[in-house]
């Protein structure tokens, strides 16, 4: 579980006290509404039967249905899954779309499986938690390890009990009705997340030092709008290292090379340097997008930044966060900058509801418009309260599902 998305975390605990969040309120929210546990059996190619666990946890749906990915890997565990589920439930109140927060997976390594297995798999652990889902009750959504395929598997098995459902789950092929700018999303919010962060703390964007570490869908696309609106892009690293140039790499032919090859290793441009000294690097906004925890006790001393901006999930641990505070460099928390998906996810949703499709400037100008209005949001709260940016993201979070809860209640 990180630590900015546990409930116990002192980020979050600090935020409900600041709230005067009431007692059965804050027992409420640490509670989730419904966990369920599946085994999920399914045949293998060779005939044999086989069975793994899934889990499927629903934090909160007080401001609108559960939403939240699926992800498949060996680490995945109850209580991974209900931390995620929590996380999802202050995002999406934070970026103020009718959402709660949902989460599931599969305790599996999906590299073990063949195509079909992972088909005949995926369409069992979707009809075992068919029960507590539906288009207006639980929304899953692709994560770690599940993609686009997975989700036309998933809308499919659902479509045939329930008639054509494509508004079950998010993250769909365009054919199927998935929404343009989804692939983008994240990697854009964060960028128009850092942009705003530039006027606030007094950088200029045109020129200024960017690190990003991860180059995947959501480092790859950040990097992409950054240099965009005339960042340098001065490092980036993958799993395999990292590559830096003072003057700024070509993100775009990195970009394509990255596409090609699913690896920034040979591209011809950058001294090669390691995952650690990329961290350490000189520079005005560093992008953790890639691990959890990747900035923590052992490496947080070394930082060189002015502000963070948690493109992944959890990136810095609580103790770290602590330790920048008092550094003043600051943080742009995960549950606001990462939130472009979520949002896009939310707009897939609203078109197959509506059975219409919107064009990708048509996305791109709302999401732009959303993330802007949640930086404001928690900034006014950074400033009015003086608290970090984390704690703020918080404040803003719980309160609106704070104020759905008291209305419901009566
Ligand atoms: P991805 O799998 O597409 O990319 C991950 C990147 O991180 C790859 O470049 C990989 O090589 C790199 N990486 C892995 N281990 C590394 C290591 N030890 N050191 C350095 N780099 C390493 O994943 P993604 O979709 O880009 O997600 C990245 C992060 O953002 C994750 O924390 C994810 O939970 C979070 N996130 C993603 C989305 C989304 O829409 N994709 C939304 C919200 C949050």
């Amino acid at each position: 579980m990180s630590s900015s998305t546990n409930p116990t975390s002192s980020a979050y605990k600090a935020a409900v006290a600041k709230l005067g969040l009431e007692q059965n309120i804050a027992k409420a929210l640490e509670i989730p509404d419904r966990e369920l546990t599946v085994e999920v059996p399914f045949r293998r190619d060779s005939g044999d039967m086989d069975s793994v666990i899934g889990f499927r946890v629903q934090h909160n749906n007080t401001r609108g249905p559960f939403k939240g990915g699926i992800r498949y890997h060996e680490h995945v565990d109850i209580d991974e899954v209900r931390s995620l589920a929590t996380l999802m439930t202050w995002k999406t109140s934070l970026l103020d779309i009718p959402y709660g927060g949902g989460k599931g997976g599969i305790g599996v390594n999906p590299l073990n499986f063949s195509k079909t297995e992972l088909e005949r798999m995926s369409r069992r652990f979707f009809r075992a938690i068919d029960p507590i889902i539906g288009v207006n009750v639980d929304i899953p959504a692709p994560d770690v390890n599940t993609n686009a395929q997975v989700m036309s598997w998933f809308m499919d098995e659902y479509s045939q009990v329930h008639g054509y459902s494509p508004a079950i789950v998010t993250g769909k092929p365009l054919e199927l009705g998935g929404s343009e700018g989804r692939e983008a999303a994240t990697g854009r919010g964060t960028a128009v997340i850092t942009r705003e962060a530039s006027e606030k703390w007094g950088i200029d964007l045109k020129d200024c030092k960017v690190v990003i570490q991860g180059f995947g869908n959501v480092g790859s696309y950040a990097a992409k709008f950054l240099h965009e609106y005339g960042c340098k892009i001065i490092a980036v690293s993958d799993v395999s290292g990292g590559l830096h140039d003072k003057d700024g790499l070509d993100i775009p032919s990195l970009f394509d090379y990255n596409r090609r090859n699913r690896t920034i290793k040979g591209f011809e441009q950058g001294k090669n340097i390691t995952n650690e000294q990329l961290l350490a690097l000189n520079c005005d906004f560093l992008i953790p997008a890639a691990l959890g925890s990747a900035i923590n006790d052992s490496n947080v001393q070394s930082l060189n930044c002015k502000v963070i901006i948690e493109a992944a999930n959890g990136p810095v641990t609580g103790d770290a966060a602590n330790k920048l505070w008092d550094k003043r460099i600051a943080i742009i928390p995960d549950i606001l900058t990462n939130a472009g998906g979520v949002t896009v996810s939310y707009f897939e949703w609203v078109q197959n509801l509506q059975q219409f499709k919107w064009s990708e400037d048509e996305v791109n100008q709302k999401l732009d418009k959303k993330m802007i209005q949640a930086f404001e949001e928690v900034y006014s709260i950074k400033k009015d309260q003086g608290v970090p940016m984390r704690i703020a993201s918080f404040m803003a979070a719980i309160d609106r599902v704070q104020s759905a809860y008291k209305l419901r209640e009566g």
